[in-house]
């Protein structure tokens, strides 16, 4: 789970809070990814995601709240994860599902599972998704749920934290370059949130081209591809099933 990684204030991220707090949907997603995770929302597990923030921001955050702690690493992969942080970077932990706290939450949390998209040519045109989380994240298959406002507070939280952190802009442009790599080696498009509303997708193989995307044909994958591989992956994972309402019919 990338965040900000230098050139922030502990002020900054006062700021970024202030301007980043929509809910990314109306509905609980966690509801949906919890029984593919031992009842718990995957991006809330350090299982599965380790939150990394900018030491400034662990330091605002200590100011308001013992929500948070050090992470310890439980294993090679986090002890990896730690080992290889940048030096203004901290891993932390929450206390857990049940206590969050919500205007305590982080950057990461808050953006989860989305990135700001940004092309070769250097423009922030939307939100890409986390890919690796693809086969978890319920909102990844469903981005239609996504509310305008959260997309809105989304584009000016990182036009801030750009504007204050190049390496931040370094590393979200180095990893959209990433994510153009790893899908055209896939053949498919990237699917993302256009930054003034409605959907775009990066066409494989093509240099970046974008084109716009009718929300219909928006991708679906992992477990979410459809209510039965979705209940097969519930009973893998000795969960319960939740029943999608009609909204939400894959
Ligand atoms: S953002 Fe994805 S991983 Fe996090 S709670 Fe929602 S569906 Fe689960
Ligand atoms: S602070 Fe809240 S949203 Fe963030 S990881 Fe903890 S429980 Fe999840």
């Amino acid at each position: 789970m990338p965040s900000p990684s230098s050139g922030m204030t502990p002020a900054d991220f006062a700021v970024v809070y202030d301007k980043f707090k929509a809910a990314v949907s109306r509905y609980d997603c966690g509801k949906f990814c919890s029984p593919l995770n031992d009842g718990s929302p995957v991006c809330c597990s350090t299982k599965h995601a380790v939150p990394v923030v900018d030491k400034a921001e662990f330091k605002f955050l200590k100011s308001r709240t013992d929500l948070w702690h050090t992470f310890k690493p439980y294993d090679a992969a986090t002890r990896q994860i730690v080992d290889e942080l940048h030096h203004t970077c901290a891993a932390i932990e929450c206390k857990g599902a049940r206590h969050c706290e919500r205007d305590n939450r982080s950057v990461a949390c808050r953006a989860f599972p989305f990135y700001p998209y940004i092309t070769r040519e250097g423009d922030f045109v939307g939100l890409g998704t986390y890919w690796t989380y693809e086969d978890r994240c319920w909102l990844i298959s469903n981005m239609k749920v996504v509310e305008r406002d959260f997309v809105q507070e989304f584009v000016a939280a990182y036009e801030y934290i750009f504007s204050k952190d190049e390496d931040e802009y370094a590393t979200m442009k180095s990893h959209s370059a990433s994510h153009r790599r790893v899908f055209s080696r896939r053949g498919i498009p990237i699917p993302l949130i256009g930054r003034e509303g409605g959907f775009l997708h990066v066409l494989p193989r093509s240099g970046g081209r974008i084109l716009p995307l009718p929300a219909g044909r928006l991708p679906k994958f992992g477990a979410y591809v459809s209510q039965s591989a979705y209940r097969e992956a519930v009973e893998k994972a000795g969960g319960d099933e939740v029943t999608f309402t009609a909204s939400f019919q894959l």
